[in-house]
């Protein structure tokens, strides 16, 4: 049985991850399919503190793993099937039936990308079909580019993708963006940028060397088009990963998971939430491990009221 167990390796559960090591707690870490989190697809990141020069997403968040081992920490890679959490202590399945007991948990699954759903999106992700300006924006140099979405985030990825396409075209399926007057007022500045406002869409169009277009249907009048263009990126926002814990966790209308106002306590005692699992409004890699540093201070002083086990015996 392990006191705690952190599921998800970005940087909330990293940083949990040093807290909890630092503090003696031995935590077990399992890593999912992207370990490291969002920030290992981008590149250059400007913002963290402390990193005056910039530093590579998958660079800080090898960094941040490397501290957490230092102090003790293991890791288990493997995808977390499904968790009891009726009781204390609670039982994770893990990929292959691997049972694994813990006292605590803490979530920090994070969220990922929304893709669209549409006829051949996905067979060309990588070909052409993108989540993420920042990590596939410069392989479209002079290139004609697609963003999809009326939010912020597509705002903010046609921006950023100008400084590499010929051309940045907004497809949003209705005629009003949802995106904030000044981000909308910066995409509408912007030379680079044309739009599609009120088209649906319905399929991406590949040939043998990737992507050649987007086919859209006109909103109002039904009529369908194909936009031609040598990438899409879609930007539609973010879908918590939340799956695997089959409601046991309260969630908001979104599904992101609902903590105890200034803390990491979920509804359950003894399961903590940090990261973007439970925050759609900042969504930074420092509000992520920030609460990620929360979430093992609560956890800390949850063991020491509630243990169920005596640690002093088999330590
Ligand atoms: P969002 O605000 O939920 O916007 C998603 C957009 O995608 C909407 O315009 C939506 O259309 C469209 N969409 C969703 N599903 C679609 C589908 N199946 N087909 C076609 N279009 C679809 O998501 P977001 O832009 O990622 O922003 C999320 C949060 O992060 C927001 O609070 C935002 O303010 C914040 N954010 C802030 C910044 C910044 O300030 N720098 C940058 C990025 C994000 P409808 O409008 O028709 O629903």
């Amino acid at each position: 049985m392990y006191k705690t167990i952190v599921i998800g390796t970005g940087p909330a559960g990293l940083t949990a991850a040093i807290y909890l090591a630092r503090a003696n707690l031995n935590p077990l870490v399992i890593e999912g399919p992207e370990p490291g989190g969002q920030l290992t697809t981008t590149t250059e990141v400007e913002n963290f503190p402390g990193f005056p020069e910039g530093i590579m997403g998958p660079e800080l968040m090898d960094n941040m793993r490397k501290q957490a081992e230092k102090f003790g920490a293991q890791f288990r890679t493997g995808w977390v099937n499904e968790v009891d959490m009726s009781k204390r202590p609670f039982k994770l399945k893990i990929e292959g039936g691997e049972e694994l007991v813990a006292e605590t948990l803490i979530i920090s699954t994070g969220a990922s990308a929304k893709l669209l759903g549409i006829e051949n999106e996905k067979d060309n992700i990588g070909r052409g079909v993108s989540t993420c300006a920042t990590c596939d924006g410069f392989f479209f140099r002079n290139k004609k580019i697609i963003v999809v979405g009326g939010g912020d985030s597509a705002m903010e990825e046609a921006n950023f993708l100008t400084r590499f396409g010929s051309e940045v075209r907004i497809v949003h399926r209705r005629s009003e963006l949802r995106a904030s007057k000044i981000m909308q007022d910066r995409a509408k500045e912007n030379p680079k940028v044309v739009w599609s406002l009120n088209k649906t869409p319905l399929g991406v169009i590949a040939g043998e060397k990737g992507v050649t277009g987007l086919k859209v249907k006109d909103s109002d009048t039904g009529i369908e088009e194909v936009l031609e263009t040598d990438g899409i990126f879609v930007a539609i926002g973010h879908t918590p990963n939340t799956g695997f814990l089959k409601g046991q966790l309260n969630t908001d209308e979104l599904g992101y998971l609902v903590v105890n106002p200034g803390t990491s306590e979920t509804n359950v005692p003894g399961v903590f939430a940090c990261g973007d699992v439970q925050d759609h409004k900042y969504r930074q890699a420092i509000t992520a491990a920030g609460s990620g540093c929360m979430a093992a201070l609560d956890c800390e002083k949850f063991l020491e009221g509630h243990s169920v086990h005596d640690w002093s015996v088999s330590l």
